[in-house]
């Protein structure tokens, strides 16, 4: 069952303000969701969750993601400074980039951020900006990883990461180089809903760990899983449980870890499932329109979602007013783009649906808003918190004309 923390009469009082179409956060789901994940894993010492910032890079949810202990995991200039314009600096930001830029490297050196190196020739290339630091982590790809109906098995065709052999090496040249603590970082999945899949991988690095000490004499101190962990989209899909996922790597690490006597702090960068079901986004039925096939458009397009056109993404629709009415048929809802994929659904089965009805679509809370974008001169939306008294609160206002045209070069007659 789907469920949405406000109503309908909240919208129509939250438009007079905020005009549609804007997102809204609930601050009380994202709390819980941290909460839980820090209890799964509460029997790790040293466990931190590195928020992605990339799937909400909006700094009130970052310093409210700060507040209940998380850090970040960035991979841009801007990234790190939405991280430290929201209170997380050092060691509470890992940089988990690629291709990266001598600029971004020194960006990421100045602010104290872990450093996740994602190859080898990397060493060299961060050593020529600066001398290495203590800490250094090492992105691992091991090209190939089968979970169960739940593949990101074509590793070979990803460009993140180096190999085992690579990762030796690697750490022999950083530790020879003066290198004092090692992480090592892999994420193999995206949104998998398999409970298995971060105990498997831990298993996979915990061994690793293992071959590292043996052969190199070096103590991995710690090991980030990354994200990956997914949300249900649909309503028929249930949602992972995170303590059964807590419980399954403290399994594999009292088989693997505990008898060597390492030490090993585990980190998650997870995104999607620290605020995808937390962020909704609300839009305004403005026309329908009957054709071969009948459709419902709206005030937002994929510029401000872009996950169904980009994807064949599902996200739930309801209509608000309408939870428990009976559906009527097939609608398309969509945006107004010159685009076809301009659309959050596809032939759904919605009720009734009357201009001028509020749509709340789900799970849009990460990569939602961050992915917007401005093509056909489209503005950004707002995004507002919905707070635990019920009141909501502007965290981004919307994008204005006047911010549209600001790095344009425009002739001075025609201003
Ligand atoms: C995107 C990304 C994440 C977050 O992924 P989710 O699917 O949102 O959990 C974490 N770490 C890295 C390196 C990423 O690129």
């Amino acid at each position: 069952m789907k469920t949405i923390p406000f109503t309908k009469e909240n919208i129509e009082n939250w438009s007079q303000q905020f005009p549609t179409p804007f997102y809204v956060y609930d601050e009380v789901g994202i709390r819980k969701c941290v909460t839980d994940l820090y209890k799964a894993f509460s029997w790790n010492k040293g466990f931190k969750e590195y928020f992605a910032v990339k799937a909400t890079p909006t700094p009130a949810i970052l310093r409210l993601l700060n507040s209940l202990g998380c850090g970040t995991d960035c991979a841009s200039i801007p990234e790190l400074v939405l991280s430290q314009k929201s209170g997380i600096n050092g060691k509470n930001i890992i940089f988990t980039s690629n291709e990266t830029t001598v600029d971004e490297y020194k960006a990421a050196l100045e602010c104290g951020a872990i450093i996740n190196l994602d190859d080898i020739t990397h060493i060299e290339f961060l050593e020529k900006i600066a001398p290495l630091p203590d800490t250094i982590c090492c992105r691992y790809n091991p090209g190939k990883f089968n979970i169960t109906n739940d593949i990101m098995g074509h590793l070979h065709d990803t460009k993140f990461g180096m190999t085992h052999e690579q990762i030796l090496e690697a750490f022999a040249i950083l530790k020879s180089k003066g290198v004092k603590h090692f992480g090592i970082h892999s994420m193999l999945a995206s949104c998998s809903l398999v409970e298995e899949y971060y105990p498997r991988l831990a298993k996979k690095l915990f061994k690793f760990a293992l071959e590292i000490k043996e052969k190199l004499d070096i103590n991995v101190e710690f090991i980030d899983l990354s994200g990956g962990i997914g949300i249900p989209y649909k309503p028929t899909e249930e949602p992972v449980d995170i303590f059964a996922i807590g419980e399954g790597v403290r399994n594999v690490y009292e088989e693997i870890i505990t008898p060597s006597g390492l030490e090993i702090a585990l980190f998650t960068e997870m995104g999607r499932y620290i605020t995808g079901p937390y962020g909704y986004l609300v839009t305004k039925a403005l026309h329908y329109k009957h054709i071969y096939k009948e459709y419902i458009g709206v005030d937002a397009s994929c510029c401000d979602l872009m996950r169904p056109a980009m994807y064949g993404a599902y996200h739930h629709i309801t209509v608000m007013g309408k939870e428990d009415a009976e559906t009527v048929g097939k609608f398309d809802v969509v945006g107004s783009l010159c685009e076809n994929n301009d659309k959050f659904a596809v032939e759904r089965e919605l009720p009734q649906v009357d201009i001028g009805d509020y749509l709340t679509i789900h799970d849009a809370g990460a990569h939602g808003h961050s992915m917007g974008y401005n093509y056909n001169g489209k503005l950004r939306c707002a995004e507002l918190m919905l707070k635990p008294d019920g009141n909501v609160q502007l965290i981004r206002r919307a994008q204005s004309i006047d911010d549209y045209f600001a790095t344009l070069d425009i002739d001075p007659q025609f201003n």
